[in-house]
């Protein structure tokens, strides 16, 4: 059973020598448990925050354990009356080959209906997230204007697409040309924009948003965000969702400045984790499902294989080496 284990924390940005790959022992089962052979693997922007040794809403790592993650995978064996052998589940579990659960927060889901990764993805946490964000937090309105960061990944292609589904106007940016056409052209953003080479942002974010920005969805911080406040209009709503840029920061950075605008332009900003609204949740996943079927919503992975390169692919993440998900496909 290989297995990842945290080796160390990291100072500033992760490096390889964070990880140890070592040999573990398959889990045996007990009573009321089930062994999962793990098929894909998703690596996601909060890791980052859980190799500190902080308080947050999720525990943090700890050096020399298996780290975690949202697994999709097969039961091979099992002793516990819900999840039969031949079952596809999703949960959380460990950078492994095999882990072993007990069923909570475990998930069976339908083999075949769309390819396994997208319950890391699309159907997963990161669609979710989208979701929980434009309707439950922002409170989208058809007619709004849209503003989205890091928005061709995981939660912003979803966040976009569903914003165009919801009858809004969408603007986006991204960290490459590609990416940023792939905004335009596949996903129908209205408009799209690469933050790296566009010179002022606060400024294209203007031309790009005459009307300003209704709802801001944050998923970056730092100056992208500061230049969407400077653009928000009167009552505008912020879900923010999270703040990539400030992950490897070694010590807290100032910021955003300006934040008076809030007040001025009566701005109300909201703070969200997935996980607040799980009925809203599950509402998202079957809305999601049947809008992959029509084509309505498109979506995009970055597959990096072999268990032993995922230290690789989170790192690539935090670099915006991925264009779409992150996945890591352990085995088929
Ligand atoms: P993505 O698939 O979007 O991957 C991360 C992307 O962030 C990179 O590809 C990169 O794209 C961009 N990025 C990295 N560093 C910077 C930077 N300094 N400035 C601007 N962009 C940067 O990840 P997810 O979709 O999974 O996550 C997006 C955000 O949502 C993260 O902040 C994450 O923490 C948050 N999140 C929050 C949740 C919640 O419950 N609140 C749940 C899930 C995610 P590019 O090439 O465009 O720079």
């Amino acid at each position: 059973n290989q297995q990842i284990v945290l080796k160390s924390r990291p100072e500033g940005w992760v490096t390889p020598d964070n990880f140890e790959l070592v040999e573990g022992r398959i889990p045996e089962i007990g009573a009321g448990e089930f062994l999962v052979r793990n098929l894909y693997l998703s690596v996601d922007p909060y890791m980052r925050s859980r190799m500190n040794d902080a308080k947050s809403y999720v525990p943090p790592f700890q050096i020399g354990e298996v780290l975690e993650a949202g697994v999709v995978g097969e039961v091979v064996a099992s002793q516990n009356d819900k999840f039969k052998e031949g079952d596809v589940v999703v949960g959380m579990f460990g950078w492994e080959n095999y882990s072993k659960s007990t069923g909570q927060d475990v998930m069976v889901v339908e083999r075949g209906a769309v390819p396994l990764s997208y319950y890391l993805g699309v159907l997963g946490m990161p669609g979710m997230t989208a979701y929980a964000g434009l309707v439950g937090v922002a409170n989208l309105q058809p007619g709004e204007t849209v503003f989205v960061s890091a928005a061709s990944g995981a939660v912003g292609s979803v966040v976009g697409q569903l914003a165009k589904i919801m009858g809004c106007t969408v603007v986006g940016c991204a960290g490459s040309d590609d990416k940023v056409t792939y905004l335009v052209n596949e996903l129908g953003f209205d408009r799209a924009f690469n933050y790296k080479t566009c010179g002022n942002i606060a400024k294209t974010i203007a031309e790009m948003c005459p009307k300003g920005i209704d709802v801001n969805f944050e998923n970056v911080g730092g100056e992208i965000m500061e230049a969407a406040l400077w653009n928000m209009r009167n009552y505008g709503r912020i879900a923010l969702c999270g703040m990539i840029a400030n992950y490897n920061d070694k010590e807290m950075s100032p910021g955003p400045r300006g934040l008076g605008i809030m007040i001025q332009r009566r701005l109300k900003m909201q703070g969200f984790i997935v996980f607040d609204n799980p009925a809203l949740n599950m509402e998202f996943v079957g809305k999601a499902a049947q809008w992959l079927k029509e084509g309505k919503l498109k979506y995009r992975e970055t597959v990096t294989e072999g268990l032993e390169n995922a230290p690789a692919a989170f790192i690539g993440l935090l670099k915006g080496e991925n264009f779409g998900k992150q996945i890591v496909k352990i085995v088929d």
